[in-house]
């Protein structure tokens, strides 16, 4: 624990830092730092304001060009997944034939030409489910919890009814299930049409998007928003931190009670689609259990993620709305949704090895999450390990100028390395995509991408924290060095 004194001494040098006219933002210049990089995240306009003639160029690429890239290039993602499932039989290898000997261009025109237009049945489901959750977030009984103070200094109140909602959500799924069938009427439907599902969900968010961007501009919510000056960064990096619309959050709403339960629907209806074609297989059952597994902790845990990266830093822009509304669909299914058509037999040895793995390391993934959030729930008086927790009181300012203190734990599993969780949260993708075994690489797109995105995340998240805590984080980077893997990265 950083010792009182020295912190004062550490917070008047801050003060006087910035008092020479600094942001207040430089990990050395003290720990009473503004909140101005949380606020912005790393694509954080402070540090793109620089008029030198290199941070105009960066500011341009970073602001302009990336984003336009990004906006024009993602949407195609998804499309190339259900392209490679439905054409290719699940192999990048065929998808990539598509793309020889031709533009790049030629060979995505060609793909989006196969794509059908959404039809009735699948406008209809999607525009009931999303009125369904919208009622569900009002209606469902839940306590209020506060979530972190923001930048400038306001405290966001939500209601805590994801878990129900997920609850209730996944078993009408299958009342329905059961219910249509006489019918004739099967879920399935959405894996055989999910080429409209992804053109909807594509059109639809980037409407969404430019609603959102328009809102902004014209009504924000709270006092956490305001422009970069440049609208396509604006409408790609978002205006508000957390903008309501009749009362409903709206990120509440695409990132939980939209992404991650369509998510948890989408490997239902997988299971469904695989079952009518080859009856129980256990590779699906493994990977359908452990992606529903993981969901479950995750709505469990809903109060928490309000605490983290995506929601206290990321506007609600093209970025994170995409993201939620549309890759994590078409994405971060993809290993259930190439297992319909490849059953693989694993055999009980196999079988019970992938699932107690893949649970373990959900649960170490949820024991890390829950650890921050006890020792700042109980203010530091709990066992972590048996133990009284190692914890810096650590000290930051709000963009008001306002002076508040947090709590970093450095023991537990926060003691092992910065972001340690990161590692278990890897693993258990890999034992949900392990099932498809060897015979293609596409059933680990997600696996492999989880790797990518967290390993860029450990940075934002340092950066983020350095600038916010200072010479704080500095001590907590001296006492844990290890970013993610412990002795090693
Ligand atoms: P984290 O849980 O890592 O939270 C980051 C924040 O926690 C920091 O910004 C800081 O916020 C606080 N913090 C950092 N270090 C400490 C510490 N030592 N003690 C106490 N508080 C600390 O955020 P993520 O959003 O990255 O991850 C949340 C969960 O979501 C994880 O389980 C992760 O694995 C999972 N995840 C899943 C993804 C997916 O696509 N499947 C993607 C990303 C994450 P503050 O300002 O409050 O101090």
């Amino acid at each position: 624990m950083v010792d009182t004194a020295e912190a004062e001494q550490l917070l008047r040098r801050g003060l006087r830092s910035r008092g020479r006219g600094g942001q207040g933002s430089e990990v050395t210049s003290g720990p009473a730092h503004t909140h101005t990089a949380m606020a912005d995240g790393i694509h954080g306009y402070s540090e793109l304001t620089n008029s030198s003639y290199f941070l105009t160029f960066k500011r341009f690429f970073n602001m302009t060009v990336v984003p336009i890239f990004l906006i024009s290039f993602v949407p195609n993602l998804v499309i190339l997944i259900w392209y490679t499932v439905m054409h290719c039989q699940g192999s990048y290898l065929k998808m990539a034939e598509m793309f020889q000997g031709r533009t790049t261009l030629a060979g995505l025109r060609d793909i989006w030409a196969m794509v059908n237009y959404p039809t009735t049945p699948i406008v209809a489901i999607f525009v009931g489910y999303c009125l369904y959750a919208l009622v569900m977030m009002k209606v469902l009984p839940g306590k209020f919890v506060k979530g972190p103070l923001t930048p400038k200094g306001n405290v966001p109140v939500y209601k805590d009814n994801g878990f129900l909602h997920y609850l209730v959500t996944v078993a009408i799924f299958w009342g329905l299930v059961v219910a249509l069938r006489p019918y004739g009427l099967s879920p399935s439907i959405i894996y055989d049409r999910f080429d409209e599902v992804l053109f909807l969900l594509n059109i639809f968010s980037l409407v969404f998007c430019a609603l959102l961007y328009v809102k902004g501009r014209v009504a924000p919510s709270t006092s956490d928003s305001g422009s970069s000056g440049n609208i396509i960064f604006d409408y790609y990096w978002g205006m508000e931190l957390y903008p309501r619309v009749l009362g409903f959050d709206v990120k509440v709403f695409t990132n939980c009670r939209f992404g991650l339960t369509v998510w948890a629907l989408l490997v239902c209806v997988h299971a469904v689609k695989s079952y009518e074609l080859h009856g129980f297989v256990d590779s699906m059952f493994v990977s359908c259990f452990l992606q529903l597994l993981y969901l479950t902790k995750f709505f469990w845990w809903e109060a928490g993620y309000m605490s983290t990266i995506d929601i206290m830093v990321d506007r609600a822009g093209f970025y994170i709305c995409w993201g939620c509304l549309v890759f994590v669909p078409g994405f971060y299914t993809s290993a259930s949704y190439y297992m319909v058509g490849h059953p693989v037999h694993l055999g009980p040895a196999l079988t019970a090895l992938f699932l107690v793995m893949g649970a373990a390391s959900i649960y170490i993934n949820y024991d890390a999450d829950d650890q921050k959030q006890l020792v700042r729930a109980t203010d530091g008086d709990c066992l972590i390990w048996g133990r009284k927790p190692e914890v810096i009181r650590a000290k930051y300012r709000l963009e008001t100028g306002e002076e508040k203190s947090s709590i970093l734990l450095a023991s537990g599993w926060w003691g092992v390395s910065r972001h340690f969780h990161y590692i278990p949260e890897i693993m258990l993708s890999f034992f949900w995509c392990v099932p498809a075994l060897g015979e293609n690489v596409m059933p680990y797109s997600y696996a492999i991408w989880i790797v990518i995105l967290l390993s860029h995340r450990s940075f934002r998240d340092d950066t983020k924290c350095a600038n916010k805590y200072g010479a704080y984080w500095q001590e907590y980077c001296k006492k844990v060095p290890q970013k993610i893997v412990p002795y090693v990265y």
